[in-house]
């Protein structure tokens, strides 16, 4: 992808809704089918959902070249081919992620020793969980599927992943209580907070506590800077104000690929349909112009967010610095 942005300093930039690499990264969902039905999924998962065919998903790779991938779905512990797939990718010498939900415990043996990174679902204590995910939900994550990993673990880092989506679990003390949990029971490398964005199914949930994103943010620092004795790495993406030197790393540094093809990332994929095309470069080019535009329109920061605040990308993402 030549001539395209200059995104080359993003180690000191703020964070968009995604760690910025240095190099190339491809999030790829490999199906859309999942075992479970969660109430706030972003890309409406279930158990009737499509899997890409694996020649497609090296296709994908194989163009863009990754250095580092994020498989998620759907859940891809139930993508048929996974194995093969992930052992496939070891191969090329690409740093593998993988997303799940924390509940198919049989499969974990075979996939896990050729990921460097994987990421379970911990949406709350367990009442919060399971209201979330289904009843059992949280038990079987913790004292099944963590407890194998536990025991199977090489290298591989641990992450949690928690989307905190409602009001009564976005109180500084409900966060410390979870956080405890985490670094007394689970003991993780990192944990990531996430918001919950409203689409798919999320959009029932998540418009109210979305626009509490800041203060979601601002508190779970709250409670990491007093409690600065926790051992596990705490993540909170988009922490700080954007100015004219971020650029999105969308189709630049960050990839996505999903049933309806490519698209900058995932998020412009859920909210932008009309940048998703089978053709990469159709896809990047008409997403680095629309951002050029928008640039010159005088908006900067994250053009996901500006839809989910403003309802317009050619509006503010509130963590520009000049926002309101
Ligand atoms: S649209 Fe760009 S800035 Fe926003 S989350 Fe995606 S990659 Fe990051």
């Amino acid at each position: 992808m030549k001539g395209g942005r200059n995104v080359n300093n993003y180690e000191n930039a703020p964070h968009c809704y995604f760690s910025v690499p240095v190099e190339r990264r491809l999030i790829i969902e490999v199906t859309r089918k999942c075992n479970l039905h969660c109430s706030h999924c972003c890309s409406r998962s279930g158990p009737r959902g499509k899997d890409i065919p694996l020649q497609k998903l090296k296709e994908v790779v194989k163009k863009i070249s990754p250095r580092e991938i994020y498989i998620s779905g759907g859940e891809p512990f139930l993508y048929p081919q996974i194995t093969e797939f992930v052992e496939w990718l070891k191969k090329r010498n690409i740093y593998i992620s993988i997303a799940t939900n924390g509940t198919l415990v049989d499969k974990l043996e075979e996939v896990l020793p050729f990921v460097d990174k994987i990421q379970v679902s911990i949406d709350g204590l367990r009442e919060d969980h399971d209201e979330l995910r289904g009843k059992g939900a949280f038990d079987t994550v913790v004292n099944c599927f963590l407890k194998k990993f536990d025991k199977l673990r090489n290298t591989q880092t641990l992450r949690i992943s928690c989307t905190l989506w409602k009001n009564e679990t976005l109180e500084e003390e409900y966060i410390k209580s979870y956080l405890d949990f985490l670094e007394n029971s689970i003991k993780p490398d990192e944990v990531v907070f996430n918001i919950l964005i409203p689409v798919g199914r999320g959009s029932y949930l998540g418009k109210t506590i979305f626009l509490k994103e800041l203060k979601i943010k601002s508190t779970v620092k709250k409670v990491a800077s007093k409690n600065n004795n926790y051992k596990m790495k705490i993540v909170i993406h988009r922490d700080k104000p954007f100015d004219e030197k971020f650029q999105c790393p969308g189709g630049n540094k960050i990839f996505f690929y999903g049933e309806k093809g490519y698209s900058p990332c995932s998020w412009i994929y859920k909210l932008m349909p009309e940048f998703t095309n089978e053709d990469l470069k159709k896809s990047t080019e008409a997403f680095t112009s629309f951002l050029r535009t928008r640039e010159k329109l005088g908006e900067f920061g994250c053009p996901a967010a500006a839809i989910l605040y403003s309802n317009s990308p050619f509006r503010r993402d509130k963590l520009w610095r000049n926002s309101s």
